[in-house]
């Protein structure tokens, strides 16, 4: 089995679930008493939170590539950024740091070319719904149109996800908001939905809505128990 490496903390409201669904996965494959090889590298989201709001993306890099640079030092074999936005940097790390890193977006990718769907509607940050990153790995990888809501709707996904979601607070409201949005999309043929953002499972559920959902956060995580096992299972 290869060591996971994590780069959580953004935010921990999520890591935990990655941390979870990886381990979950890898007793059920296994059996008994299996469980994941892993390391956490958790970031303080307060400093990633902050040059976020001030676009500091070189800061964001250098940060995030210390991160997987400590990863690997501790033995990673694999990194996983657990977090959509945070993806900007993968370039970076990609560049500096010489270990495979599992893309969030190609295994939304591949999960939504497999369920068959064309057209999908992507909620997530500002960054990830507005920046050309996450929509065209989908896109021109996948082909698969990509919706975004209007202006409004977009500062109402993004101020959820960090006034509530990555502080652990769980608003119906919101979620209300969230459906209605959705179901917007989906007149306009939207046939799935990504939850680009790894807090936004925790607002909603496969059943709140008409259309198939994407969880980032369980896809992601279950590319990286696949890559893991990927010497045990073949032998
Ligand atoms: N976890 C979030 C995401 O998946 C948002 C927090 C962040 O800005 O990194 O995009």
């Amino acid at each position: 089995m290869q060591k996971i490496g994590l780069i959580g903390g953004m935010s921990w409201e999520s890591t935990q679930i990655y941390y979870k669904i990886i381990n979950q996965k890898v007793r059920e494959i296994l059996g008994g008493f299996h469980s994941a090889k892993c390391i956490i590298e958790s970031v303080d989201f307060s400093e990633i939170h902050r040059l976020q709001s001030e676009n500091d993306w070189d800061a964001l890099n250098e940060k995030i590539v210390e991160a997987a640079t400590n990863l690997k030092n501790a033995k990673a074999e694999v990194i996983l950024i657990c977090a959509n936005t945070m993806h900007l940097c993968s370039g970076a790390i990609a560049q500096n740091v010489d270990l495979p890193l599992l893309h969030i977006a190609e295994a939304t990718g591949e999960a939504i070319k497999k369920a068959g769907l064309k057209k999908v509607l992507l909620l997530g940050t500002k960054f990830t719904m507005e920046k050309d990153f996450y929509k065209d790995i989908i896109t021109n990888d996948f082909g698969i149109e990509v919706l975004i809501p209007n202006d409004e709707d977009r500062e109402t996904v993004h101020n959820v996800i960090y006034e509530e979601l990555v502080q652990g607070k769980i608003n119906t409201g919101s979620k209300g908001e969230y459906m209605r949005i959705i179901y917007e999309a989906v007149k306009n043929g939207a046939e799935g939905v990504i939850l680009g953002c790894t807090e936004i499972p925790l607002l909603i559920q496969p059943t709140d809505v008409p259309i198939q959902t994407f969880d980032t956060t369980q896809i992601h995580a279950e590319k990286a128990v696949e890559f893991a096992l990927s010497t045990v299972l073949s032998n």
